[in-house]
Formats: C-alpha cells, structure tokens, sequence
C-alpha cells in the first residue's frame, strides 16, 4: 500500500517505531484485535537485534542464578506456545550440558535443571537426563578423557529473522500498514494526537501519519528515538551490550547443542547450524560505538574460538570462521556490575501525561516477544474508544504455520509428492522456511527450471518474487541473511549479480506487486 496515498490522510489507532520482533510482534497482535496499525522500520525488518541473536527459544538457564524465576518462568511457558504456532522455523534443540571439574557443581546443575524442568509447564519437550559423556556418542567431540559426566536438556531453536518477517506478514493479513525503509525522523504531540514525520530511505519523501498511539520499538535505538519524541518523563536508563557470534564448518555431526561453561562463570552455546556449520556464541560486552555497523571484535572471535577449543578435540581458530555476526542488547540498567549480569527482562513504559499516549519498549528477548506484546496491548487498549478483541496470538499460527508441531516430514513428503522432479533438500528447505506457504513459491512449476533464474545454492527468482512480493525484501542482504541464510553457501558474484537484478527489477516497476 502506498503511505503516501493512504496513511496520510488516515488517522491510526498504532504507530510503532522498529520493525525488530518486538515491533512486529505489537504490529501482529494489535492488527489481529481489529486496531489500525503502521510500523515503520528505517532499514530491513530484522536488521537489528533481531536477527543477531543467538536464535533460541529458551527460559534461560543462566537466569536461574541471577534469580529472574519472573522471566524464566514466562520465557519456558512461551517455547511451547510459539513452537505451537510456527512449527516451520521453530523446533526442539537438546542441550548437552557437559560437567567440567572446577565449574559449577554437578549437584548445582542437577538442581537448576530440575528447576528448569518444572518451573515452566512443560509438555511436549522431553525432561532432563543424565550422561555419562565418558562412553556416550555425545561425548565424542570433546576432549578426550575431560568430561565423564553430564545433561541432557530441552529448548528451542529459532530463525529470528524469520519470525520477525511472519510477524510483519500476519499484522499486514490482518490490515497493518508495514513500511521498511521508512524512518522516523520527528513527532509532535497534541491532547488526543501524534503528527509523526517519517522520511522514505529509499527516495526521499517525507510522510505525515497521524496516530493516537506511539510504540517506540526501536530496541537499542530506543534512546534515540526517545529524543525525537516529545515526552514528559525520562526514558529508563538502558545498557548496550554487544554479543558476537562465529560460524566454522561443522565440528560434530549429531543434532545436538553444547552449553559450554568457561572459567570466566560466562557460557558459550555450540550450536548445529544450517546442516554443514557449528555456530558459536555469545559474548557480553559494553557497546559503546556506532549503532549503524555492529561487527565483532578480534578479542571477542579469539574469546569464541578458545572457549570451544577448551571443550572440543579439534581447535578452532580465527582462520576457521566462514562467517560472524554481532547484535547489541538494549538491556534494562538496573545497575547490575558486568554486562553479563544485567536483566535480561523487559519493561513496558507507558506515559499518558504528556497528551496522546507513548509506550516505550525496553529490553526483552526473542522468546517473550509475543507475552510482550499481549502485555502492550492489554496496557493500551483501555486508551482506545473502540472495543477490540481480547489476546488471540498463543493459539493462532503464524504464516505457514498451520500444521501440527511434529509434521514438519509430512509437509516435506506433501510437497515430495506434488512436486516428483525437485529434490528432497530443496523441499525441505522451502518447508522449514515458508511450511505450508512454499506452495506458494512452487506454483505450478514442474522443475526447478520453471521458477526462473537460478542466482546459486538453489534460490531462484520465484523465491526472490515471493521474499519481494510478500516479505518486504529490497535487497540481496535482505534475502541471504534475514529471510534466508544462503549467503554462507553462495559466492559473492551471486550475491551481486542477485543484487543487480533486484536494483533493475525494482527499477522498472512502479511497485514491488508488479515485480
Ligand atoms: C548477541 C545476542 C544474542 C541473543 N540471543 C537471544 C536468544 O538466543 N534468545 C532470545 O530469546 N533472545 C536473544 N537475544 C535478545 C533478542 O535478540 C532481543 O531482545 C530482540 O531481538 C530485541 O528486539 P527489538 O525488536 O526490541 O529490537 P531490534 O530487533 O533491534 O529492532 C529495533 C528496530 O528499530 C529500528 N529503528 C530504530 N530507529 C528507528 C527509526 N527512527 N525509525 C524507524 N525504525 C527505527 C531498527 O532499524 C531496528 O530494526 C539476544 C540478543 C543479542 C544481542
């Protein structure tokens, strides 16, 4: 829908500032209870935090020590309900959580897994169990002779970046008004009414929107956005800290995840990633520089690469790391000593003294986005006139999600059958990227020739179009980083050529739908 046309002469119930998942998230839930929404997102949905995380749905076993039971009892409940609701790009990850002489107690670990297990109403993820890693398969990797005992435990695994781009689709199925590229520049406030002026990155325009209620959802651009928002109170402190993560080709071949405790008490997750990589992470560290290009330091890449040598039998150097990536936490600053042990919860600052009302969203984590949400808009809706639907978000699917959470194979085999000529891998990515939507990109075809124009590592342009058409994509980062991950596998002369297509294709067509 064009901005320009529409959203300046509309007046908005919802506009909210960030398309990280948190934005989306509101944008999803407040579209879906019958409210209008506009979200405005200065780059790519997911180009912040939200696609530099860590990619779990978990409660967070570390939490347990800081005692946050609040958040990791949410956060435990929550990995059931969205895996309920996006099964594609959400599934099960057991944690082998090796017991290292001069860590924690294995009597510690034993009772905060049991904690873990029961504080958080799990169903359908199966309990913690002992391991003897002296002779267990999973037990191969490490070093040999290091580890006899350990855990085996249940989270989640997560595409952040996806869930933040479905998030977006469903708000727009359900009439929000989504624009990327879109910055908000200023506001102004009346008794009942904000005037946002937004700039369009992409040629220039300024836009007016009108809107009863501000969301600022800008994650660790709260700050900033907070400046450019007339407001009555001071915005809560925040601290920005960086976490780093590094990607090697695969160090063991099981499905598994590690928790890696290092000498520092911090812990590093080795992670199976994307079928032929191992990806490490994270780290906590003061963030202090630019916002606009996050990037992770050499110490933090030898910090990653010797935390994994400690436990694994291979070494992993800097020179082994075919891709890394780092986000910037806007956590809660409640005065916590090192980084690390800063909250990881959330708080939901409401003002109405001002005149029309501001929600300022601040910290937060993936897997309590939607609770977060729910709460945002249990906050607001006393502000509006209108009656709108009650909390809906835990039980209805995400796009392509509306398959049961252990059908993934099924929906492969669907498509198999549908499709005799594509191969098996290929389907398999299309379903646990798209689930039951991949239809959608393979149409009619018969072979893979049918979608159109192979640019490397199997994405053609009926994928490209779709990403385009129906998930905001522009740019070529836009489809190998955030909607997919086949930039590990592609070369940079894909990338580009990917990338001059696009420019030309948006070029030539007055609007993205025509592509
Ligand atoms: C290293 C790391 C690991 C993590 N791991 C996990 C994990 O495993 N599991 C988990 O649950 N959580 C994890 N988290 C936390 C989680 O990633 C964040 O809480 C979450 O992504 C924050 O989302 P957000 O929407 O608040 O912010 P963001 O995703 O940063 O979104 C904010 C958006 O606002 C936009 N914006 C800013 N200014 C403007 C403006 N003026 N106009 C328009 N748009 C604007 C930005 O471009 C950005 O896209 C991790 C975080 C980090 C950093």
């Amino acid at each position: 829908m064009n901005l320009a046309a529409s959203a300046d002469k509309q007046i908005f119930d919802l506009a909210i500032v960030g398309g990280g998942v948190n934005g989306c998230g509101i944008a999803r839930d407040a579209a879906g209870r019958g409210l209008t929404v506009v979200l405005l997102e200065k780059d790519d949905l997911a180009s912040g935090t939200s696609s530099a995380s860590t990619k779990l749905i978990h409660g967070g076993l570390r939490y347990l020590e800081h005692y946050e039971f609040r958040l990791v009892r949410e956060a435990l409940i929550e990995r059931e309900v969205l895996w309920s609701i996006a099964p594609h790009i959400i599934r099960p990850l057991r944690f082998v959580l090796p017991h290292r002489p001069g860590t924690r107690p294995a009597w510690l670990l034993r009772l905060g897994l049991f904690i873990y297990d029961h504080l958080g109403g799990r169903k359908a993820l199966p309990p913690t169990r002992a391991l003897a890693l002296d002779t267990h398969a999973f037990g191969k990797p490490l070093q040999p002779g290091l580890f006899k005992r350990g855990f085996e435990y249940s989270d989640g695994w997560v595409d952040d970046a996806r869930l933040v781009a479905l998030n977006a689709r469903d708000a727009a199925d359900h009439g929000a008004i989504i624009r990327t590229r879109c910055e908000m520049i200023q506001a102004s406030r009346s008794k009942d009414l904000w005037q946002i002026t937004a700039t369009d990155r992409c040629c220039g325009t300024s836009h007016v929107i009108t809107a009863r209620i501000v969301v600022n959802a800008a994650g660790p651009w709260v700050g900033v956005v907070g400046h450019r928002l007339p407001s009555t109170q001071q915005t809560c402190a925040t601290r920005l800290v960086r976490g780093s993560h590094i990607v090697v080709p695969k160090i063991f071949d099981h499905d598994r995840a590690y928790l890696l405790q290092n000498d520092d008490d911090r812990i590093v997750f080795a992670i199976p990633y994307e079928g032929d990589f191992t990806l490490f992470g994270t780290t906590d560290a003061d963030h202090n520089g630019s916002l606009s290009s996050i990037h992770p330091s050499p110490d933090e890449v030898t910090y990653l690469c010797d935390s994994a040598s400690a436990y694994f039998s291979r070494t992993i150097r800097p020179s082994d790391v075919v891709w890394s990536y780092a986000g910037v936490r806007s956590l809660l600053d409640e005065g916590a000593g090192s980084a690390q042990a800063a909250t990881r919860d959330y708080k939901l600052d409401l003002e109405t003294s001002g005149g029309a009302a501001l929600l300022t969203v601040l910290g937060g984590k993936i897997t309590t986005y939607r609770r977060l949400a729910e709460q945002a808009l249990a906050l607001l809706e006393p502000l509006l006139a209108h009656a709108a639907r009650g909390a809906w978000t835990a039980t209805q699917p995400l796009p392509g999600g509306d398959f049961p959470i252990d059908a993934v194979q099924q929906l492969v085999d669907t498509l198999a059958r549908h499709y005799p000529r594509f191969d098996r891998a290929y389907l398999q990515r299309l379903a646990n990227s798209y689930g039951t939507r991949a239809a959608r990109i393979l149409g009619k075809a018969e072979s893979a020739d049918a979608l159109g124009e192979h640019f490397g590592a199997t994405l053609r342009q009926a994928e490209v179009r779709y990403l385009v058409h129906e998930e905001w994509a522009r740019t070529a980062a836009d489809i190998v980083w955030r909607r997919t991950k086949l930039g590990l596998r592609m070369t940079a002369a894909e990338i580009k050529r990917l990338d001059a297509w696009l420019a030309e294709a948006l070029a030539a067509v007055p609007s993205a739908a025509q592509l």
